[in-house]
């Protein structure tokens, strides 16, 4: 639930002190700590004032980044700022690439303020803490940001409760030597040391039920990894867990590969409940009593929304995941406040939660945010469908992937979405699995053009 306005001062208060202590900003202040702190929270970030109506996005991911660009190009009166709390931006898709060495880590590192020089808008490093919605303020470690719209598109964090229960020092030890690697990051660097210094053994790669984040995303690793293990000689396997009944997407191609060109290096364990892990120990034991020893794991664990939904009071469990946006699934507007709009990955529609999804969707909320700023009453007459295109590498040397691409539409009887105008590519072998690869590489920069150019 959202804090109070009092709350929320209480609260800055008490985190002004932490940033205080550390800052040399507080520096020399007689007045004491919690003051110079609480006069850097609570004044306004260091940005210039609006020019117009103001827009604030929270979250530059391949949602944030969209909207921020299409808002100024539909109408360059808006004001529009974007703020992150990351420095750099890192792609989550090709990442998979980057950590088993296929593409360099610049591939997918881009920097933000290109995107704010060249769609005119202002980019704010800083981390969202608080939102009131009834002043619409954000609460920044930079200070206060006004907004006439916001945008909230802070991406997924991970729910572990399933595997925990609740322990705390569990989930920590989960996320530090074993992360799943599907927020973009830190998470990508140990994903790829692990894989830089492998040298045999199992690799226990899960995979969640729910709607998690990039469906093909952790087969498509399976299959990477274990090309690694192929080409550089290493006595391994990749062993799947994958709490679904079969592969959840593109599932012809992925078990195409897995037979053909990874017998001695995959297993695929489908329908698997995972009832305990030890991490010291390095073992997994299974609903059915399997017991897997692992030498290293990329536990990926069920996603939620991000809980800056919760503490802005926006969050509602979908059917699919914990702590999703309540919002209109047709305006992207939360249920009793139009001038907060939700999107990307933290969106409880079962549409994919993909880069292409999150950039196409992001067109398509940016200029409705340009009508209903002019005055225009958004409902389901002003919806369209966002377009998933998601290609998965199968192969790194040479690259070969299969891909997928969708869009949606709406069943009025089932009162849900569908897949609509779907096709599938999944043959991996042959011209078609090289021009896959192709076809991937300049998908991604496509993306990344389109994110900052
Ligand atoms: C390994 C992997 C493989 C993938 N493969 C594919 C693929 O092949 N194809 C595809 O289309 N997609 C793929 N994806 C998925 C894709 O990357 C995501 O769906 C997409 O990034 C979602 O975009 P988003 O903007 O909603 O969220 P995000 O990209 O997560 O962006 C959210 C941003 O919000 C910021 N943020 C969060 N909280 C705060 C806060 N309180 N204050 C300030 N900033 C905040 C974060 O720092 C982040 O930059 C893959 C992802 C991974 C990890």
């Amino acid at each position: 639930m959202a804090l109070s306005r009092r709350d929320a001062m209480k609260f800055t208060g008490l985190a002004a002190v932490t940033v205080a202590a550390s800052s040399g900003y507080a520096k020399g202040n007689e007045g004491g700590a919690k003051a110079a702190s609480q006069s850097i929270l609570l004044s306004p970030a260091p940005i210039p004032a609006a020019k117009g109506p103001r827009v604030v996005i929270v979250g530059a991911g391949p949602s944030g980044l969209t909207i921020a660009k299409y808002v100024k190009k539909a109408n360059p009166k808006v004001d529009v700022v974007l703020m992150d709390k990351r420095s750099v931006f890192m792609s989550g898709f090709i990442s998979n690439l980057v950590a088993t060495g296929v593409l360099p880590l610049d591939f997918i590192t881009h920097d933000f303020l290109e995107g704010a020089r060249n769609g005119n808008y202002t980019f704010l490093q800083a981390t969202a803490h608080e939102i009131d919605r009834t002043s619409k303020t954000v609460y920044t470690n930079e200070g206060i940001v006004k907004y006439d719209v916001l945008v909230l598109a802070p991406g997924i964090d991970y729910d572990y409760s399933k595997w925990t229960k609740g322990d705390i020092e569990l989930e920590t030890a989960l996320r530090t030597k074993f992360p799943g690697a599907f927020i973009a990051g830190s998470e990508t660097l140990t994903l790829k040391s692990k894989i830089e210094n492998m040298e045999g053994g199992v690799f226990v790669q899960t995979v969640p039920g729910g709607n998690y984040r990039c469906l093909p995303g952790p087969y498509e690793r399976s299959c990477l990894i274990a090309d690694y293990m192929k080409r550089n000689k290493i006595k391994g396997k990749v062993v799947i867990l994958d709490e679904n009944p079969n592969i959840t997407i593109k599932a012809d191609g992925f078990h195409s590969a897995f037979e053909k060109l990874y017998k001695d290096y995959i297993t695929y364990m489908p329908s698997t409940t995972i009832t305990s892990i030890d991490p010291n120990k390095q073992k997994i034991v299974t609903e059915l009593g399997e017991e897997i020893d692992f030498t290293d794991a990329a536990l990926y664990s069920r996603v939620r929304g991000n809980k800056l939904l919760e503490i802005a009071g926006v969050a509602k469990d979908s059917v699919f995941n914990k702590g999703e946006a309540n919002i209109d699934p047709f305006t992207y507007q939360v249920i009793g406040d139009k001038n907060v709009f939700c999107t990307g990955d933290v969106r409880p529609m079962g549409f994919s939660k993909s880069g292409n999804t999150a950039n196409t969707e992001g067109k398509i909320v940016a200029n409705n945010i340009v009508k209903y700023l002019a005055g225009t009453e958004l409902s389901q007459k002003t919806w369209t469908s966002p377009l998933t295109v998601c290609y998965s590498a199968v192969a790194g040397d040479p690259m070969r992937a299969i891909s997928v691409h969708a869009e949606y539409a709406y069943d009025e009887t089932k009162k849900s979405f569908g897949f609509a105008n779907a096709g599938t590519m999944e043959k991996w072998d042959g011209a078609d699995g090289l021009a896959g690869g192709k076809g991937l590489v300049e998908w991604g920069k496509g993306l990344y053009r389109d994110f900052f150019n």
